[in-house]
């Protein structure tokens, strides 16, 4: 018996998420800017007729993305690009007929301040304003969400479902413009600098006591192929959280400390002591308990991940630089 080979296509496949999934599905179609801008309104749609290639499935992860800085700093453009990807791409595939996609939201899309006294859960992602910081990218992929509903609803042969990770880190990350990455690539590039210049401490933006739950880009691209190959249905709201369990989650100012220690660098120093606006949320808190009734799946521990992130890191940035020098 022959066995069907799944065609899939995969938005955003030479960032952080995309890279990961190509790592075990090297045999799927992955696309960037290069071939496609999905920012501008029929672009996809004309490359999916171009390409004449009947896809099973599209993984959506392209977007304008960023960490806490530029959402704050950026919220228009945020709002705008992401809005404009996120329309194209789901219309064209709904155009086209793809019965399955796997679009991407993220846990700071989520109200802020309603994990106050429980952990958020997939049913509340409409329930209330985002943080103010990212307003603009959160509206965005709300709109996401809701698109996808609206054709799952009207019509019974797709699934259009959406993940929801927590802070995702690992190779492949934004190492290349540290002022507008997430804090892992962010502290990464900034310790690999301080180490070039013997200095002993780590300075860290806000007051390093933010809440946040981290999951290792491999983890999260198992859990979109598994979901996938095996058809797995999230479920009536077509959304599923990913992240470690509502306890497993740590400060800044943690973080920073297996970051510097990857680097031999002993001193953490926040620049406030108090909550200030460069803090951003407080915290996002999810449950995963859907994860664990779909997957059984053990995440890699923030300690081993980061170990090997740093230790790839190494290897692909600072190892080429000797090579060259
Ligand atoms: P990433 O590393 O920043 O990669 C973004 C990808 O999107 C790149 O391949 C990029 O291609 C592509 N892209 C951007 N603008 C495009 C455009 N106009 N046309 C076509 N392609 C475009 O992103 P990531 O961290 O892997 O994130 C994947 C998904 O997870 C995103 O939807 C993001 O919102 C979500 N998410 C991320 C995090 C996180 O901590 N990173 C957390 C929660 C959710 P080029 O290289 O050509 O620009
Ligand atoms: P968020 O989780 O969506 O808020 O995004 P980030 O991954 O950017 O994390 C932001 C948190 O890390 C905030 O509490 C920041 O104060 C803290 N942080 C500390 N230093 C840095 C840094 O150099 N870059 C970034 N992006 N965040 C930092």
């Amino acid at each position: 018996m022959v066995s069907y080979k799944m065609k899939v296509l995969v938005t955003g496949g030479t960032g952080l998420v995309g890279n990961a999934i190509r790592t075990i599905k090297p045999e799927w179609t992955y696309i960037n800017s290069s071939h496609c801008d999905l920012s501008v309104y029929g672009s996809f749609d004309k490359f999916l007729k171009d390409l004449n290639i009947q896809f099973d499935a599209v993984i959506h992860l392209a977007a304008n993305v960023g960490g806490l800085f530029k959402n704050m700093n950026h919220k228009v453009k945020m709002f705008e690009q992401n809005l404009l990807m996120n329309m194209n791409v789901v219309e064209a595939c709904r155009r086209h007929n793809i019965p399955r996609m796997i679009c991407c939201l993220s846990t700071c899309v989520f109200p802020d301040g309603l994990d106050s006294d429980n952990p958020m859960t997939e049913s509340d992602l409409h329930k209330g304003e985002p943080h103010d910081s990212n307003f603009g990218y959160a509206y965005a992929k709300r709109i996401l969400d809701v698109h996808c509903r609206l054709i799952n609803e009207s019509d019974p042969t797709k699934r259009y479902q959406s993940i929801i990770p927590c802070n995702i880190y690992g190779p492949h990350d934004n190492f290349q413009d540290p002022e507008n990455a997430h804090v892992v690539p962010a502290l990464i590039t900034k310790c690999a600098a301080l180490k070039e210049l013997d200095c002993n401490t780590l300075n860290i933006k806000g007051s390093g006591n933010p809440m946040r739950q981290f999951i290792y880009s491999a983890d999260l691209a198992h859990i979109i192929v598994d979901t996938v190959v095996n058809d797995l249905d999230f479920g009536p709201d077509a959304r599923l959280i990913c992240a470690p369990e509502p306890h497993v989650e740590y400060s800044i100012k943690h973080v920073a400390g297996l970051i510097a220690k990857q680097f031999d660098i002993d001193n953490v120093v926040p620049e406030n002591n108090t909550e200030s606006i460069n803090d951003g949320q407080k915290s996002k808190t999810c449950s995963n308990a859907r994860l664990h009734e779909l997957f059984d799946i053990t995440l890699t521990s923030l300690e081993d991940g980061i170990e090997t992130t740093c230790n790839w890191y190494k290897v692909a940035y600072l190892y080429s630089k000797f090579q060259r020098s």
